[in-house]
This record gives structure tokens, C-alpha cells and sequence, in this order.
């Protein structure tokens, strides 16, 4: 499929206001922002903030996310210890959503965000639609990426209101914050039209892996 780009066209979007200008032009004279043909650094930013995610979410998983002090002693448990408790107690709904936002988002989303970069690296241009795709689905679950800090929170009340026990978050809530907001952070910094580029990239010169202006 060919599709001319902006480069190709000489136009910029202004990334504020969405109004379309020349190359010539730096600044936007709708809003007064700086224009930029694409985010800049846009692969630099994704791939520290992918990478530091990915290291957030081991201690995320593997220290704990609550510990639970009663007259029996102290218990502590990790994400997928809590999914093991609910899914053997009969709450397999609440195991579920707990598994869904603290597993199964945060690593599809890195998955995600790696295959893009790598497409973009490797100029895999028949990709960029796919590419496309995936991203939107991961800009879409975004929004959800807090659930699980809820989920905690939502025991803690429900286990402190039944005075049962009292119940902290572990050093693994701190973790999984980071790696959350470390996700969301390198998701609003990539920019899709870079997959598209790489064919307009592969084009000019099919030698060299590098060869578009990211500023
Ligand atoms: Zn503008």
C-alpha cells in the first residue's frame, strides 16, 4: 500500500491544536506552540520508559502487594498469590479482574510497545497498519492501567471495615505504580507516524538503518 506521509507532502501538524502548517513555519500562529513534525525524541522517551517499566514490574511481581497482620502473625503475598487466594475461595470474578489489570495489561502493553519499537528499528513498513492497531488497543485499555491500586484499596477498606485483621499494601504497590505510570508515560510519548515513516525511510536509503528527522 503507498500513502504519502506529511514529510513527503511538506506539511506539519501542529501537535497542540491540530492545525496544519508548512515546513517553513516553527511556530504554530494558532496557539503559539513550537512545531515539531513528530514527537520529539518520541523513540528515545519509549524505550527508556518501556525499559524502566519492565524493571518496575519484577519487584511489582515478585515482593509483596499485602501484608496481612492478625493474631495468627503477619502473611504476606505477592499479585498472583492474592489471584491463587480469590480464584481457591470461591471468587473467581475478583481473581479475574485482579489477574487481568496487574498481569495480563501491564505485560501485553510492554509486549506492545516493544514490537512497535522493533518494527520501527528493523523499518518493517508492512507492519505499520498492524502496528497501528495494536497501539490504539493499548492507548484504549490505558485508562484501566490503575485498577488494580483500587482493587488493593478495596480490600484494605472491605478486610479494616470487617475487623478482621489489618491489612498494609507492601513495597510491591510502590513498584507497580511506577511501572504503571512508566507505561502510560512511554504510551503518550510514542508516536504511530514513525512506523509509517520507516517505509518512506526504507525508500531514500535501503542501506542504513537511520536517516529520518525525529526533532
Ligand atoms: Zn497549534
Amino acid at each position: 500500500m503507498r500513502w504519502i506521509t506529511d514529510i513527503e507532502a511538506g506539511r506539519q501538524l501542529c501537535l497542540h491544536c491540530r492545525k496544519l502548517h508548512p515546513l517553513t513555519v516553527h511556530t504554530c500562529d494558532r496557539c503559539g506552540s513550537t512545531l515539531h513534525q513528530r514527537i520529539p525524541h518520541s523513540l528515545a522517551i519509549t524505550w527508556s520508559l518501556a525499559i524502566a517499566a519492565t524493571i518496575f514490574l519484577i519487584p511489582a511481581n515478585l515482593l509483596p502487594m499485602m501484608v496481612v497482620r492478625s493474631i495468627a502473625g503477619e502473611d504476606a503475598g505477592t499479585i498472583m498469590d492474592g489471584v491463587i487466594y480469590f480464584l481457591e475461595h470461591g471468587e473467581a470474578g475478583i481473581g479475574i479482574v485482579i489477574f487481568t489489570a496487574s498481569v495480563f495489561v501491564p505485560f501485553f502493553k510492554l509486549t506492545v510497545l516493544f514490537y512497535l519499537l522493533l518494527l520501527i528499528h528493523f523499518r518493517r513498513y508492512k507492519k505499520a497498519l498492524f502496528g497501528l492497531r495494536l497501539f490504539r488497543i493499548i492507548h484504549f485499555i490505558g485508562k484501566w492501567s490503575m485498577l488494580d491500586i483500587f482493587v488493593v484499596a478495596l480490600m484494605v477498606g472491605l478486610v479494616q471495615f470487617k475487623n478482621l485483621a489489618t491489612i498494609v499494601t507492601g513495597p510491591a504497590a510502590a513498584a507497580f505504580m511506577l511501572a504503571v505510570v512508566a507505561t502510560m508515560f512511554a504510551t503518550e510519548h510514542f508516536d504511530p507516524r514513525l512506523l509509517f515513516d520507516t517505509e518512506l525511510q526504507a525508500r531514500k536509503d535501503p542501506s542504513s538503518p537511520k536517516g529520518v528527522n525525529h526533532g
